[in-house]
């Protein structure tokens, strides 16, 4: 084991779990054993919970401009670790080197979003009526909670982490149990840059403890991200115990392209947007819809899939049951009749056979009711549909349940502005295989990407992390004791 096992983080201190359940972490890019994470109970939530509540008092009653200040340095110390997290992200995850330092970098962009915090929540203020005025504040929530998935081990905790805290609340961290490290690490990082003991907690566990979260009565407000269907379930659980709750699920993101998209940025960034971090990214590009005559740009697509070779540009999948799962779905389309133009399917890295890697897959001739075209299927594949027309297109679109992502490529922009009215997602690109808005725009899907009313991050997460206190006043004028007398 590469790593010494580990605990939880309670009160500014490494806990071990009370519990005696475990579950063995290990690297999918060569199957070694890296670690053993606690899967911890009810118990480890409660002392959590106890250093939060404890905590949050004296860190929600200091001024913004002093909170903002951990977190300058936080970002500093991202800066200066850039390395040794990037690696810590690449082993637990599996994605490339260059894709794991992106999720570092955008940490960074993340934490200096936070650190403008004291410029985005001045309060209002007006005069209501003749001498009465009406203050309005951004209070914390409280105590509350983030749940994050295994596909991104350091960007979705940071997704919360500096905002919600910035704003005042305390946080309990629930890692995927899948990824625990690079969380475990943030923790340690957090304290160094001043952070006071119990602020900011770590729960590691599974599902017993994401149940134990929705439930807690101590625990004010819970974000999730991970697949739909636990979002459901964590959205209807927490907040039938009266919680503030925004959960993001799963998607099938779909790229609309229209013959006169230009070929070679466009093959390129669907390429890109698929492979990257091996297709398990709930933006990546996982169905193309071709309007028109578009084989030059399959061609090329194809063509460029063909230079993405897993253990260089592509890294490994989670596991080896996503492995199968995923060659699973490639075989369900070629049975159903679509032409396999790059098959993924067996790809092996010399001297990591113990790593879990599908290569690089383009389907062709796909119909819209076969499982490539309407399940998320999490891994470096395409699934390519025609369509007669710019309406068919739309359609097959807002058929589908999700609605994180959508892109058109095109070099007209009336048709661009036509499909990005129309398609039913939260998040549009023209011309972007990858439309995630950056800050101080927010992130967020529709349907069933996304579960609550605020997006997680950006502007729309300060409406997700406050409260508004306002306070009405009215000064008798015609008391004029003279207090000084
Ligand atoms: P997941 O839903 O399996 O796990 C997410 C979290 O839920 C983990 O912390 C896990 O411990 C917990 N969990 C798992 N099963 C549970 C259950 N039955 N009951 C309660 N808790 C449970 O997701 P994942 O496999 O870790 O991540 C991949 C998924 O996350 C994909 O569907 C992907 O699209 C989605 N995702 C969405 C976004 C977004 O912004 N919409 C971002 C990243 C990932």
């Amino acid at each position: 084991m590469k790593y010494p096992e580990l605990t939880n983080f309670i009160g500014g201190a490494n806990k071990p779990s009370v519990g005696s359940r475990k579950l063995e972490v290990f690297s999918p890019l060569d199957g070694s054993l890296l670690s053993r994470v606690p899967l911890s109970t009810k118990d480890d939530l409660d002392a959590a919970v106890t250093a939060a509540k404890t905590a949050a008092v004296s860190w929600a009653s200091l001024p913004v401009k002093e909170r903002v200040q951990v977190f300058f340095r936080y970002r500093n110390l991202l800066e200066k670790h850039m390395e040794e997290l990037t690696f810590l992200v690449h082993e637990e995850n599996g994605k490339t080197m260059d894709e794991a330092r992106a999720e570092i970098e955008k940490s960074i962009e993340l934490t200096e979003f936070a650190c403008s915090m004291p410029q985005l929540i001045s309060g209002e203020v007006q005069e209501v009526s003749r001498g009465v005025e009406c203050v309005i504040n951004r209070v914390a929530v409280g105590v509350v909670a983030s749940i994050a998935p295994f596909n991104f081990p350091a960007m979705v905790p940071n997704w919360t982490i500096p905002n919600a805290i910035v704003l005042g609340n305390a946080m309990i961290l629930k890692p995927s149990e899948i990824v625990p490290l690079s969380a475990m690490r943030l923790a340690a990082l957090l304290k160094e840059a001043g952070l006071p003991d119990g602020v900011f907690n770590v729960v590691n566990g599974d599902r017993e403890m994401v149940e134990a979260i929705c439930d807690h009565p101590g625990i004010d407000a819970v974000s999730f991200v991970g697949s739909t269907k636990v979002a459901k379930l964590v959205y209807a659980r927490s907040s039938a115990a009266l919680k503030r709750v925004v959960a993001l699920g799963g998607a099938k993101n779909h790229l609309l392209v229209l013959p006169d998209a230009h070929p070679e940025m466009t093959s390129t960034n669907v390429t890109a947007s698929m492979s990257g971090c091996a297709g398990q990214r709930c933006m990546a590009a996982s169905a193309m819809v071709g309007v028109g005559n578009v084989d030059h740009i399959v061609k090329l697509i194809a063509d460029e899939a063909r230079k993405v070779t897993p253990g260089k540009n592509l890294g490994a999948v989670i596991s080896a049951q996503a492995k199968v799962r995923i060659e699973d779905y490639i075989a369900q389309a070629e049975k159903a009749g679509a032409k396999i133009l790059v098959d993924g399917r067996n790809a092996t890295v010399p001297g990591k056979e113990g790593g879990y890697y599908v290569g690089p897959t383009v389907i062709d001739y796909v119909t819209p009711d076969m499982s490539v075209a309407r399940e998320e299927i999490f891994g470096p594949v395409i699934s390519i549909m025609r369509a007669e027309s710019l309406e068919e297109a739309i359609r097959i679109e807002n058929s589908s349940p999700y609605g994180n992502g959508a892109s058109v490529f095109t070099q007209s922009g009336a048709l661009a502005h036509w499909v990005s009215e129309r398609v039913s997602a939260g998040m549009v690109g023209v011309n972007i295989g990858v439309p995630v808005p950056r800050e101080p725009f927010s992130f967020g899907g529709w349907n069933e990407s996304k579960f609550g009313a605020c997006d997680i991050t950006g502007k729309s997460s300060i409406e997700f992390w406050t409260k508004l206190k306002k306070v009405t006043t009215k000064w008798n004028p015609e008391a004029r004791t003279n207090w000084m007398s």
